[in-house]
């Protein structure tokens, strides 16, 4: 397993607070003259948060593409496994796109980022042009696959990712198990998505400094809602979406399968991983709520990579507070848009700390919203990213139950145990 580095949180916090307290000093005091002051603004601030920016930007593409690739070619049947992958994959993407819709819903109906109207806006000329339906459709289907990746078009990209690594499964006997060798590469990625989120601190204060030594601390306290308003959404989307869905969908006991979920909530409160909370998820699944093996096998890896309805939320709620900040009243369609790209982008999070924030940058690109906003979310993210961890990991493990009783497949005495 890939080490998160030592103290990351920690580091953070201590950058962002650093960021604060140097960004301050400069925009509410005059003590080290203009000069010293813009050169702080421009050759520490913009500078470090620039490059830390473009470092996220760079991993994008590679990151979805192999996560994806190495995902669906390491499925090992496909044709056995055909019914329960089809039920797994429809519950994780209709989850997640329930999520990211009830954070909408909250987000445009509290405004969390009404009123604040940040010099750090976008420029007029960096807006997309706007894309109707048919475009939008059009574009997942790319006639230049290399283009689609140098454009960041990320549906496209997806959309090829899943073919060829359908197509790498189904020739896996004559490929010598080539496949193996995108899960390999997969794990290089992840190590460099650890390195880069190393450097999280030194960004985190740059972002932060970015920000005050501009606009001062008003900003923050709108960051305040955000945080509120995401918990809100978080705790919702448990105790309604998915005891619904486990009312509507089992005949289990939905307190029994709370309080067997706790250890499992714990681990990823603290690793702020679903794949590290990999094994307390399968362990819970199988033997606590009684989960056939083959099922809890294949829905609990599958889910840590793929279904992260905490993310999706956060993504959502982000889009959303940014484009109020920023100005823009964003459209139906593109509500529409975001919900499709925030299912996606919590598809190619990896399950590691802060990877939602990464692919978050996919999402403010595709609407010409400023990505130095994630400095603000980065700021209060590891609470959050905790929370979130912990709601990706209940929505995997209410999953496997689901599609496991369906299939007649759920020991209902352990499970009462
Ligand atoms: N930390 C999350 C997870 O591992 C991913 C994220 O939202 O950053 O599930």
């Amino acid at each position: 397993m890939i080490d998160a580095p030592n103290n990351l949180t920690r580091n953070i916090l201590f950058g962002m607070f650093a960021g604060f307290v140097v960004g301050a000093v400069f925009y509410y005091t005059n003590i080290f003259g203009d000069q010293i002051s813009l050169f702080f603004e421009k050759y520490v601030f913009l500078l470090g948060s620039t490059i830390f920016i473009n470092l996220l930007k760079m991993l994008i593409v590679p990151l979805i593409f192999f996560s994806l690739v190495s995902g669906i070619s390491s499925l090992s049947n496909l044709n056995s496994l055909g019914k329960i992958t089809a039920k797994t994959i429809a519950l994780y993407l209709s989850t997640t796109a329930i999520a990211v819709t009830l954070s909408l819903a909250v987000g445009s109906l509290f405004k969390p980022g009404a009123g604040y109207n940040s010099e750090i806006s976008i420029a007029p000329e960096s807006l997309p042009p706007s894309q109707g339906v048919f475009e939008t459709i059009v574009n997942i289907f790319p006639s230049n696959i290399i283009q689609a990746m140098a454009n960041n078009e990320m549906l496209a990209v997806v959309f090829f990712s899943i073919l060829f690594g359908l197509a790498l499964n189904k020739t896996n006997h004559l490929t010598n198990n080539f496949s193996q060798s995108f899960e390999k590469l997969n794990t290089v990625f992840m190590q460099l998505v650890i390195t880069i989120i190393s450097f999280a601190p030194i960004g985190v204060f740059c972002l932060i400094g970015k920000f005050v030594i501009v606009d001062g601390l008003d900003v923050f306290q709108e960051a305040f809602k955000y945080v509120i308003l995401l918990i809100l959404v978080l705790i919702l989307h448990v105790f309604i979406t998915y005891s619904l869905l486990l009312k509507l969908l089992t005949s289990i006991n939905l307190k029994t399968f709370f309080i067997k979920m706790k250890d499992v909530a714990i681990f990823a409160f603290s690793t702020s991983s679903s794949a590290a909370t990999i094994p307390v998820t399968l362990k819970t699944v199988q033997n606590d709520l009684g989960v056939n093996k083959n099922v809890a096998s294949f829905v609990v890896p599958v889910g840590a990579t793929i279904n992260m309805d905490g993310t999706a939320i956060m993504q959502g709620m982000a889009t959303i507070f940014i484009a109020q900040m920023s100005g823009i009243d964003l459209t139906l369609i593109q509500y529409v848009q975001v919900i499709i790209l925030a299912v996606v982008a919590s598809i190619g999070a990896a399950a590691v700390p802060s990877a939602g924030t990464i692919t978050l940058v996919l999402i403010l690109q595709q609407f010409g919203l400023p990505l130095e906003a994630i400095g603000i979310i980065l700021a209060v993210d590891r609470i959050l990213d905790m929370l979130r961890t912990s709601v990706n990991v209940t929505g995997d493990a209410a999953v496997a139950c689901i599609v496991a009783e369906s299939e007649g497949l759920l020991d209902k005495k352990i499970f009462n145990k």
